[in-house]
């Protein structure tokens, strides 16, 4: 089966009106057609404005980079995932190991944003990855089969199928640190065979897992070549059009 190739770019907290505004004109002008499902994954406040500029380009999806767990109500600063598909979202970036650190996530309040994200018909892009310590003890194998089964295997096989995983090594998430292309591979089979053995064979060959921690367009092209890499999740290098349209290119 042919998976779906992903590119999909965490701006994370970057980039005022303005600049979100040139850098999406730029990314569309120089994206040339292909399979490759190109995201752009802005602040909330660009969401309306992004949108504008890449509608009609078939390709281009626009993803939010959270969303709160409740459908609606007194959540002050928070933003729901119905309010997220009325601005025409398709992807939410949930389970980022930046929020599990710096805001406490757990798999399972993750789990519950997984729910809400599949109920107004968007597709989750779970984020789950070891850091450093747990490399060096050799039990990322442990921890990523832990974050995957708590925040997913309660969802049914139809919901599984609109999931996106996206592997990333915490000790390699913005440090310029990557994973070694068999690194990666390894660890993308490892969730596909778990996928599997919890699914089918038909939902883990179907199932787009992305490699995320210091992409660049100089290293994109040997981990997409991995035979269990779908695509990337970049944050830095999705900030700078030319490098980010590289990396969409490289495969
Ligand atoms: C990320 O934050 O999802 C990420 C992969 O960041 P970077 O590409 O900067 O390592």
């Amino acid at each position: 089966m042919k998976r779906k190739q992903i590119v999909a770019g965490n701006w994370k907290m970057n980039k005022d009106y303005e600049a979100g505004r040139d850098l999406t004109k730029a990314i569309v002008n120089a994206l040339k057609p292909s399979d490759t499902l190109v995201i752009l994954g802005p602040p909330y406040i660009h969401l309306m404005n992004v949108n504008r500029i890449i509608k009609d380009v078939s390709n281009l999806e626009l993803a939010a980079q959270n969303c709160h767990e409740a459908v609606s109500g007194a959540y002050t600063g928070e933003v729901s995932a119905g309010m997220l598909k009325s601005c025409d979202v398709g992807y939410v970036i949930l389970g980022h190991s930046e929020r599990r650190a710096y805001f406490n996530e757990t798999d399972e309040l993750i789990a519950k944003k997984i729910d809400v994200v599949l109920e107004h018909g968007m597709h989750p892009i779970y984020c789950c990855g070891e850091p450093l310590e747990v490399r060096e003890d050799g039990k990322q194998n442990e921890l990523v089969g832990e974050q995957i089964e708590q925040a997913l295997f309660h969802l049914s096989a139809e919901d599984m199928a609109k999931v996106v995983i996206a592997y990333e090594p915490v000790w390699a998430i913005g440090t310029g640190k990557t994973a070694s292309p068999e690194q990666a591979q390894e660890m993308h089979a490892y969730i596909r065979s778990l996928i599997e053995k919890q699914y089918s064979a038909e939902v883990a060959q179907g199932l787009s897992i992305l490699y995320g921690g210091s992409v660049k367009p100089k290293n994109a092209g040997e981990i997409f070549s991995q035979e269990d890499v779908d695509g990337g999740l970049i944050g830095g290098a999705s900030l700078k059009a030319d490098d980010f349209i590289a990396i969409v290119n490289s495969f």
